[in-house]
Protein backbone atom coordinates (compact mmCIF):
# COMPACT_ATOMS: atom_id res chain seq x y z
CA UNK A 1 0.00 0.00 0.00
CA UNK A 2 2.90 2.65 0.88
CA UNK A 3 4.24 1.65 -2.52
CA UNK A 4 1.68 2.72 -4.02
CA UNK A 5 1.89 6.71 -2.91
CA UNK A 6 4.04 9.13 -5.02
CA UNK A 7 4.37 11.55 -2.44
CA UNK A 8 3.19 12.20 0.97
CA UNK A 9 1.95 15.81 1.15
CA UNK A 10 1.16 16.25 5.19
CA UNK A 11 2.56 13.54 7.12
CA UNK A 12 0.80 12.02 10.29
CA UNK A 13 2.94 14.27 12.96
CA UNK A 14 1.44 17.81 11.13
CA UNK A 15 -2.18 16.49 10.71
CA UNK A 16 -2.05 15.30 14.60
CA UNK A 17 -0.51 18.35 15.59
CA UNK A 18 -3.36 20.45 13.43
CA UNK A 19 -6.30 18.53 14.68
CA UNK A 20 -5.04 19.20 18.52
CA UNK A 21 -4.97 23.29 17.29
CA UNK A 22 -8.67 22.54 15.77
CA UNK A 23 -9.95 20.76 19.19
CA UNK A 24 -8.45 23.89 21.29
CA UNK A 25 -10.62 26.22 19.28
CA UNK A 26 -13.44 24.43 19.09
CA UNK A 27 -13.37 24.01 22.73
CA UNK A 28 -13.93 27.81 23.35
CA UNK A 29 -16.17 28.27 20.62
CA UNK A 30 -18.50 25.90 21.96
CA UNK A 31 -17.62 26.37 25.99
CA UNK A 32 -20.91 26.34 27.98
CA UNK A 33 -23.04 24.17 24.77
CA UNK A 34 -23.52 20.82 24.16
CA UNK A 35 -23.13 20.57 20.31
CA UNK A 36 -24.25 17.70 17.78
CA UNK A 37 -21.06 16.26 16.59
CA UNK A 38 -22.03 14.93 13.01
CA UNK A 39 -19.81 13.03 10.48
CA UNK A 40 -19.82 12.84 7.14
CA UNK A 41 -19.42 9.33 6.31
CA UNK A 42 -17.47 7.60 5.18
CA UNK A 43 -13.89 9.89 4.58
CA UNK A 44 -14.64 11.83 7.94
CA UNK A 45 -14.52 8.78 9.91
CA UNK A 46 -10.63 9.08 11.23
CA UNK A 47 -10.78 12.82 11.25
CA UNK A 48 -13.73 13.04 13.25
CA UNK A 49 -12.19 10.36 16.12
CA UNK A 50 -9.07 12.06 16.50
CA UNK A 51 -10.68 15.36 16.54
CA UNK A 52 -13.21 14.89 19.68
CA UNK A 53 -10.61 13.50 21.42
CA UNK A 54 -8.86 17.42 21.32
CA UNK A 55 -12.35 18.78 22.08
CA UNK A 56 -13.36 19.62 26.00
CA UNK A 57 -16.70 20.82 26.28
CA UNK A 58 -19.20 17.74 26.74
CA UNK A 59 -20.92 16.75 23.21
CA UNK A 60 -22.70 14.21 21.14
CA UNK A 61 -22.21 11.90 17.88
CA UNK A 62 -23.85 11.86 15.42
CA UNK A 63 -23.40 9.68 11.54
CA UNK A 64 -24.34 10.48 8.21
CA UNK A 65 -23.52 9.23 4.66
CA UNK A 66 -24.87 10.45 1.66
CA UNK A 67 -23.70 10.49 -1.88
CA UNK A 68 -24.26 12.96 -4.74
CA UNK A 69 -26.17 12.10 -7.71
CA UNK A 70 -25.44 11.63 -11.23
CA UNK A 71 -23.05 14.40 -13.05
CA UNK A 72 -26.30 16.07 -14.63
CA UNK A 73 -28.26 16.76 -11.60
CA UNK A 74 -24.78 17.34 -9.77
CA UNK A 75 -24.79 21.55 -10.34
CA UNK A 76 -27.89 21.84 -8.43
CA UNK A 77 -25.91 20.47 -4.93
CA UNK A 78 -28.52 17.53 -4.93
CA UNK A 79 -27.37 14.80 -2.58
CA UNK A 80 -28.90 11.43 -1.46
CA UNK A 81 -28.77 10.76 1.66
CA UNK A 82 -28.08 6.63 1.86
CA UNK A 83 -27.67 6.98 5.93
CA UNK A 84 -29.49 9.37 8.13
CA UNK A 85 -29.00 10.95 11.41
CA UNK A 86 -30.39 9.16 14.19
CA UNK A 87 -31.55 11.98 16.07
CA UNK A 88 -33.33 15.73 15.40
CA UNK A 89 -31.46 18.26 14.79
CA UNK A 90 -34.38 20.98 16.06
CA UNK A 91 -32.22 23.67 18.59
CA UNK A 92 -29.06 22.14 18.45
CA UNK A 93 -25.53 23.44 17.79
CA UNK A 94 -24.29 21.59 15.54
CA UNK A 95 -20.96 20.92 14.03
CA UNK A 96 -20.42 19.19 10.77
CA UNK A 97 -17.33 17.14 9.94
CA UNK A 98 -15.89 17.00 6.80
CA UNK A 99 -12.82 15.09 5.19
CA UNK A 100 -12.38 17.92 2.13
CA UNK A 101 -14.49 20.22 0.73
CA UNK A 102 -14.33 20.06 -3.42
CA UNK A 103 -16.36 21.28 -5.18
CA UNK A 104 -18.48 22.48 -2.08
CA UNK A 105 -21.63 20.86 -3.37
CA UNK A 106 -22.17 18.12 -0.93
CA UNK A 107 -21.65 20.64 2.19
CA UNK A 108 -24.17 23.25 0.88
CA UNK A 109 -27.00 20.79 0.51
CA UNK A 110 -26.11 19.52 4.10
CA UNK A 111 -25.41 22.54 5.60
CA UNK A 112 -29.30 23.58 3.80
CA UNK A 113 -30.57 20.14 5.40
CA UNK A 114 -29.74 20.71 8.56
CA UNK A 115 -30.94 24.48 8.87
CA UNK A 116 -34.25 23.18 7.38
CA UNK A 117 -34.27 20.90 10.19
CA UNK A 118 -34.42 23.93 12.38
CA UNK A 119 -30.63 23.29 13.98
CA UNK A 120 -29.37 26.29 16.10
CA UNK A 121 -26.50 27.06 14.60
CA UNK A 122 -24.35 24.98 11.73
CA UNK A 123 -20.60 25.20 11.55
CA UNK A 124 -18.37 23.40 9.57
CA UNK A 125 -14.92 22.14 10.45
CA UNK A 126 -13.07 20.28 7.44
CA UNK A 127 -9.41 19.10 7.97
CA UNK A 128 -8.40 19.29 3.74
CA UNK A 129 -9.89 21.96 1.46
CA UNK A 130 -9.44 22.30 -2.29
CA UNK A 131 -10.38 25.83 -2.97
CA UNK A 132 -9.08 25.87 -6.70
CA UNK A 133 -12.02 23.36 -7.37
CA UNK A 134 -15.13 25.32 -5.87
CA UNK A 135 -18.18 25.59 -7.83
CA UNK A 136 -20.29 27.73 -5.34
CA UNK A 137 -19.16 30.28 -2.62
CA UNK A 138 -18.52 28.37 0.08
CA UNK A 139 -16.06 28.23 2.85
CA UNK A 140 -15.57 26.13 6.68
CA UNK A 141 -15.48 27.99 9.53
CA UNK A 142 -12.69 25.85 10.52
CA UNK A 143 -10.20 24.70 7.91
CA UNK A 144 -6.77 21.91 8.78
CA UNK A 145 -5.03 22.29 5.47
CA UNK A 146 -4.94 23.83 2.02
CA UNK A 147 -4.16 21.91 -0.70
CA UNK A 148 -3.36 22.27 -4.56
CA UNK A 149 -5.82 21.04 -6.76
CA UNK A 150 -4.72 17.00 -6.68
CA UNK A 151 -6.42 13.75 -6.00
CA UNK A 152 -5.53 12.71 -2.36
CA UNK A 153 -5.69 9.43 -0.39
CA UNK A 154 -5.20 8.48 3.23
CA UNK A 155 -6.57 9.79 6.52
CA UNK A 156 -9.61 8.37 5.78
CA UNK A 157 -9.97 9.70 1.46
CA UNK A 158 -10.30 6.62 -0.85
CA UNK A 159 -9.53 5.67 -3.90
CA UNK A 160 -11.74 3.33 -4.69
CA UNK A 161 -12.45 2.16 -1.29
CA UNK A 162 -8.56 1.85 -0.51
CA UNK A 163 -5.83 3.90 1.27
CA UNK A 164 -8.00 5.35 3.89
CA UNK A 165 -6.17 3.49 6.68
CA UNK A 166 -2.89 5.32 5.71
CA UNK A 167 -2.00 7.73 8.55
CA UNK A 168 -0.90 10.38 6.16
CA UNK A 169 -2.09 12.17 3.26
CA UNK A 170 -0.75 11.64 -0.16
CA UNK A 171 -0.77 11.08 -3.95
CA UNK A 172 -0.99 8.11 -6.21
CA UNK A 173 1.20 7.00 -8.66
CA UNK A 174 -0.04 7.78 -11.89
CA UNK A 175 0.27 3.65 -12.96
CA UNK A 176 -2.81 2.80 -9.52
CA UNK A 177 -5.15 4.24 -12.20
CA UNK A 178 -4.06 3.12 -14.96
CA UNK A 179 -3.45 -0.84 -14.18
P1 LIG B 1 -17.73 18.04 -3.11
O1 LIG B 1 -17.13 19.12 -2.24
O2 LIG B 1 -17.22 18.12 -4.52
O3 LIG B 1 -19.23 18.00 -3.05
O4 LIG B 1 -17.32 16.60 -2.62
C1 LIG B 1 -16.45 16.38 -1.60
C2 LIG B 1 -16.27 14.89 -1.43
O5 LIG B 1 -15.63 14.31 -2.59
C3 LIG B 1 -15.35 14.62 -0.27
O6 LIG B 1 -16.07 14.52 0.94
C4 LIG B 1 -14.65 13.34 -0.69
O7 LIG B 1 -15.42 12.23 -0.32
C5 LIG B 1 -14.58 13.45 -2.20
N1 LIG B 1 -13.27 14.03 -2.62
C6 LIG B 1 -13.03 15.29 -3.04
N2 LIG B 1 -11.73 15.48 -3.32
C7 LIG B 1 -11.11 14.31 -3.04
C8 LIG B 1 -9.74 13.88 -3.11
O8 LIG B 1 -8.80 14.59 -3.47
N3 LIG B 1 -9.51 12.59 -2.74
C9 LIG B 1 -10.49 11.73 -2.33
N4 LIG B 1 -10.12 10.51 -1.99
N5 LIG B 1 -11.78 12.12 -2.25
C10 LIG B 1 -12.09 13.39 -2.59
MG1 LIG C 1 -16.78 14.00 2.78
MG1 LIG D 1 -14.49 8.57 -1.92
Amino acid sequence: MQNDIQEVLISEEEIQSKIKELGAQLSVKYEGKNPLVICVLKGAFIFMADLVKSITVPLELDFMAVSSYGVSTKSSGVVKIIKDLDASVEGRDVLIVEDIIDSGLTLTHLIELLKNRNANSVCVVTLFDKPARRTVNLEADYTGFTLPDAFVVGYGLDYAEHYRNLPYIGILKPEIYTS
